[in-house]
Parts: structure tokens; sequence; C-alpha cells
């Protein structure tokens, strides 16, 4: 107890320490929100019931006169346009189950809505579907201002609402005493490219919101463990069997806590180029052994983004685990606070753990610092993302061994990400708005698995160096920017010093698909009319090999040939025709070929009729493509994606 007071009184003066120096602090973004919410949460019927009072700064240049709100537990019922498509197209949560289930219903019920000095607009509030139509999606409402708002100006919107929490479902909600809060309250829609942006919560898209502070203050019941956005400013014991803890958080978009009665709190710190950082986990006490896992994957991760990409400049991270059964709440990002996921039997082979913290944590930077609109260039955040998950995840681990490190079999990020593409390659565009693709498996796919995979093939063309410093070049021009699709590319156009706009046109813009192959492959004697015997240094051999383009995506090819003294050549293709013929005419006969003899274009659909050789070895060929469809197996039955 007396423990527990220290601690408290410490908060408090960490609170003052921290918000003076935030006062004094330089703003890291244009904050445009600043939303000071106060809740009660009722633990026995996952409810909170909450004042937020937001300010919005006008910083758009122009007039607005009517604000959009997300209302995202709006999408845990079973009309909503997140339920349907579920349903139909699916999504990644394999607890929910088939068929509607009422303890996944989630609600945010807005009592009253005030613009403050303008009056009470709670009657003028009306759900609107700018994405589908659908009536019955109560996800985004839209309220007229009184007055119009001018630029440069702010408003303060005073609104009461009640959020219901689901069973855990699409990273929210409980499971028992386990709270993981995200999207649970009123949010504002970001203004962008000249237009209010505010779209419906579907079964495949995640979140967009603007940059600004937030002070947090929840009384919840006492004695629980609770883990939030930013830093805690205070806490105290009521007496009454409750607390109430306070939060603050700057230059973030979103705010998102969690609760428990059990979890075991570990702190740690690392030390990189923005400073110290306080690494706060909350554990599962049945999954304490995958604590040092995580923690090694986090720091890790942590030093190579700062290497790599750009300074991580928040003071704390906030790793939670969920508990048994709560794996809906698992591998989720928020400000400052992401969710990891294990479960009581872990085998150190399996390398789950660590690739959702490295995943997750990569979210800070693209999602979270970058803060790029995740309903209509998902690839931008997820896609950008999975490659950094691979260069780090093969770094940290070893390229063939990052995923899965076993005495019966090995794999790595490269083969897990294109078994997300290959399936798909051609069904959506990477620059297809999240909720447009076809389905569930190709969004996954693609935004994440395509994206890895272009990203990867363009190492091959310009280098691995010239990659991530494009990579970096973006982040620190574009961090707290919400940047567009061109802005990328021409940001990696810049740095790397290249015009990509032709790999860009087709890899993002495009469904085409590489599948360059070796067509015939032949090593004839030059002078076929002779009828003398072929003698070793004297007969000459015209060889010759065909590369066939079956897709529709031009690379440039690479083919190395194999002469059967032990020599190798290699000859160049602009890979823009149908098909080029390479030939020597040599006294060594040709052995063997291969196109992209390093391997380095993780786009080709097909690898395996990439090369030819003179006696063809059927066995490795049947043995490697047996060994693939067993590491497809594995893995596809240990990992579900990661949002
Ligand atoms: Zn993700």
């Amino acid at each position: 107890m007396e423990i527990r007071c220290w601690r408290i009184c410490l908060m408090a003066i960490a609170a003052l320490l921290s918000a003076s120096g935030a006062a004094q602090s330089t703003p890291l973004s244009e904050r445009v929100v600043a939303y000071q919410i106060e809740g009660a949460y009722n633990a026995k019927t996952h409810t909170l019931d909450a004042t937020e009072v937001l300010t919005y700064t006008n910083h758009t240049g122009t007039t607005l006169n009517a604000f959009p709100f997300h209302l995202y537990l709006n999408a845990f019922q079973p009309k909503s346009t997140w339920m349907t498509e579920a349903e139909r197209i699916g999504q990644r949560d394999s607890e929910m189950g088939e068929g509607w289930d009422d303890k996944h219903y989630g609600s945010n019920e807005v009592k009253s809505l005030e613009v403050v000095g303008q009056g009470d607009v709670t009657k003028q509030m009306k759900f609107i579907s700018p994405d589908d139509g659908n009536a019955d999606d109560h996800t985004v409402f839209e309220v007229a201002l009184p007055k119009p708002l001018p630029p440069g100006q702010s408003v303060q919107f005073r609104i009461h609402f009640v959020a219901k929490f689901p069973e855990v479902v699409a990273r929210t909600g409980y499971k028992r005493d386990f709270l993981m809060a995200g999207q649970w309250f009123p949010k504002v829609g970001v203004w962008w490219n000249g237009a209010w942006n505010c779209h419906q919560f579907h079964a495949t898209t995640e979140f967009f919101a603007d940059f600004g502070t937030f002070d947090v203050k929840l009384t919840l019941p006492a004695k629980w463990n609770v883990g939030a956005t930013g830093l805690q400013t205070g806490g105290k014991d009521n007496g009454n069997g409750t607390q109430t803890v306070s939060f603050h958080a700057e230059d973030v978009h979103d705010f998102a806590w969690t609760a428990d009665p059990t979890t075991k709190v570990m702190e740690d710190s690392i030390r990189l180029s923005s400073g110290t950082v306080k690494i706060r986990m909350l554990m599962q006490p049945g999954h304490m052994a995958s604590a040092p896992r995580y923690l090694a994957a986090l720091k890790g991760t942590m030093q190579k983004f700062d290497e790599w990409i750009g300074a991580y400049p928040y003071p704390q991270i906030t790793v939670v685990d969920p508990p048994h059964g709560g794996g809906a709440a698992g591998g989720m990002e928020y400000p400052t606070l992401i969710t990891a996921d294990t479960s009581w039997f872990m085998p150190k082979s399996l390398l789950l753990p660590e690739l959702v913290v490295e995943h997750e944590f990569g979210h800070q930077y693209w999602y979270g610092m970058v803060a790029t609109n995740e309903f209509e260039n998902a690839w931008l955040d997820e896609g950008i993302n999975s490659y950094t998950e691979t260069k780090i995840m093969d770094a940290l681990y070893g390229r063939n061994t990052s995923v899965l490190n076993s005495r019966l079999a090995t794999g790595g990020e490269r083969g897990y990400q294109r078994m997300g593409y290959v399936p798909v390659s051609n069904l959506d565009p990477l620059s297809r708005p999240a909720w447009l693709f076809e389905n569930n498996e190709s969004y996954s796919g693609i935004t994440y698995g395509k994206t890895a995979v272009v990203m990867l093939t363009l190492e091959s063309l310009i280098g691995e160096k010239a990659v991530l410093h494009g990579l970096h070049e973006y982040f620190e021009r574009y961090k707290f920017k919400h940047p567009r699709p061109e802005d990328f590319t021409s940001a990696m156009n810049e740095a790397t010093g290249q015009n990509l706009d032709w790999y860009w046109k087709q890899a993002i813009y495009g469904t085409q698909t590489l599948d360059d192959r070796i067509l015939t492959a032949s090593s004839e004697r030059l002078d076929w009319y002779n009828k003398a015997k072929e003698k070793k240094g004297v007969t000459v051999y015209h060889s010759e090999v065909i590369v066939h383009r079956r897709g529709e995506f031009d690379l440039p090819v690479v083919l190395e040939a194999k002469f059967d003294d032990g020599s190798t050549v290699r000859a160049n293709w602009d890979g823009k025709d149908r098909w080029h013929r390479f030939s020597w005419d040599r006294k060594e006969k040709l052995v063997s070929a291969e196109i992209d003899p390093d391997h380095g274009y993780l786009l080709d659909r097909d690898p395996f009729n990439n090369s030819w050789t003179e006696k063809a070895d059927r066995k490795a060929t049947g043995k490697l493509a047996g060994y693939w469809t067993l590491l497809t197996q594995w893995l596809e039955q240990a990992l579900s994606w990661l949002a």
C-alpha cells in the first residue's frame, strides 16, 4: 500500500514536470485536435460513460460549415457495413465464428452534442454512409455548425457518449476482465485533399485521423493495471473500490487504453538517438515465457528503425499482451501502444511473438507518424510496414530463419510475404481503396504481401541501400503530414536520384504479374552438317536460350549461363518484348541457365520455371516444391494476418 502511495506521489510530480515541459516543447505535428475525455468504466456491463471536449482548430484554409465524426463501435451490429462485409468477404478474427452472436454487439451512443457557445445540436446529428449508402450503418455522423468556422479559428464540441464494448472483435473489446479499448470515442474526420475524409468502418479498413493532444481521465475498478497511449500523469485510489487515472499524449492521432486486474507490469528502457525511451509491458501471467522474446524483438526493432528510418520521438512505448481467447485484441497498433500475440505454449522455433511485436512497432512510424490514409491507401501503411518487417526480422533472426527455425524446416520473411501475394497476385491493384478489394484474402495478400514483394524486388533494381535511403527520406519529409501515394513515389524517385515511375505504374497502379521463364535452351555443334566426330576444345557449339515474358509485368532480365568448363556468363535483356533469344558460339557446351540468378525478383509468380539444366534434376525440383508446400501449410496454420 505504501509503495503504491509513493508511486502515485511520484507520478503526480512527474505529471507536473511533464505538463510544464509539454507547454514548452515544440509541437512535432500541426495540432488540429485537442481531446479532453473523462469517463467511468463499468466492468460488469463493459460500458464507458464519458464526456469528450474536442477543440478543433481550422488549419484547412477554408471555412468549415459541417463536421463528420466516426463512431467506430457502431460497426459491431448485425446490419452494419462492417458486419455485412465480414459475413460476405471475410475478416481476420477466427474467434468470431459463423453467424451473429450478441456478445459481439458494440455501440457508441451520443447522448448529447453541444457546440460550446453555440448551443445544443444533438437533434441536428445525422448518420451518413458516404461509401455504400447503407442506411443501417451508423459508423459516421455529420453535424452542421450553427455558425461557420473561418480559417485559423477554433471550435469546441462537448459530447456526452456511452461506449459499449463488444467481446473482442477487430482489436477492441473485452475478454473476461481484460479490456482493450480501441476506437472508443467519437472521433472527428480529417480534412484532406480539400474535402472531409471520414469513411465508414469496413471489415477490411483501418483508420485515419488528425494529430493533436489527448488528455484522458478514466475511473475504473481499483487495483486494475492500466496502460494507454502517452504517459500517465496522475492516479488516485478513490477509496470506494475505484481508481481514477489520467494520461496525456501529444502529436498522436488516436488514443487507446487497456485495463486488466491480473496483468503483470514489466518495465524496461532503451537508449536511442532521441534519448531514453521507457518500455512498459503488460503481460498475462500465463504468458511470461514470451516476455523476454517480446522485449528482445522490441528492442532490436526500435534500434533498427532508429538506424534506418528515423528517430522515435515519444518518451514511452507500451506493449499489451492479450489473454487466452482474446487474440482478436492482439497484433494491433495504436500510437505509442501496441498489442502483441502469443499463447501459453509457443515453441521457440516459431517466431510469431517476435514477428507481431516487430510488425506493430513498425506501425509507430508508418501509421503513427507518417499517418497515411488507411482507408484509401492501406498499402502505404501495412505494405511499407511489411517491407520493413522483412528487413528487420531478417536482420535480427536470419534471412532463412526469420519466421520458422526448427530442425525439421526453416522459413523466412520473404517466403511468408510471397505466400500472401502469389495466390491473389492479379486480383486487385495496390492502389485500390481497402473496402473495394475482391475479398479479405486479396486485401491482405496484396496490401501486405505484394507491397513487401514490390519493395524487395526494387532492391534488385536499384540496390538495398538506395531503397532504405529512399524510405528514410520519405519518412523525414512526410512524418506528421498524411502523404498520398504520389508523395511516396516522388520522394523515392528524388531520394534515389532515379525516375522509377515506369516501375510504380506497374507495381502500384496495375494488376499485371511477372512470370519470366526459360522457354527453351539448347547447345548444338555449329557445324551441324559435319559428319566428323565432335572434339573437345575444337568443336564450336551454338548455344541459345529463349526467355519468355509470360506475364504482363516488364522488368529487365539478367540471365546467367553456365558452360561445361565451369565458366559462367551473365547477359541482359530489357524485358520489354515478349521473348528474347540469348546465344553464344563457343567451344564449351551450355550446361545450365538461370534468369534472376540472384533470386531478387520476388515478384516473379513462378520461380520454378526460371532455370534449365542440361540433365534436368527432377528430384531436386520435386524436393523443393514439396518443401515449399510443407512450409506453406505450417505457416498458414500458425499465422493469420496482422493489423
Ligand atoms: Zn499492420
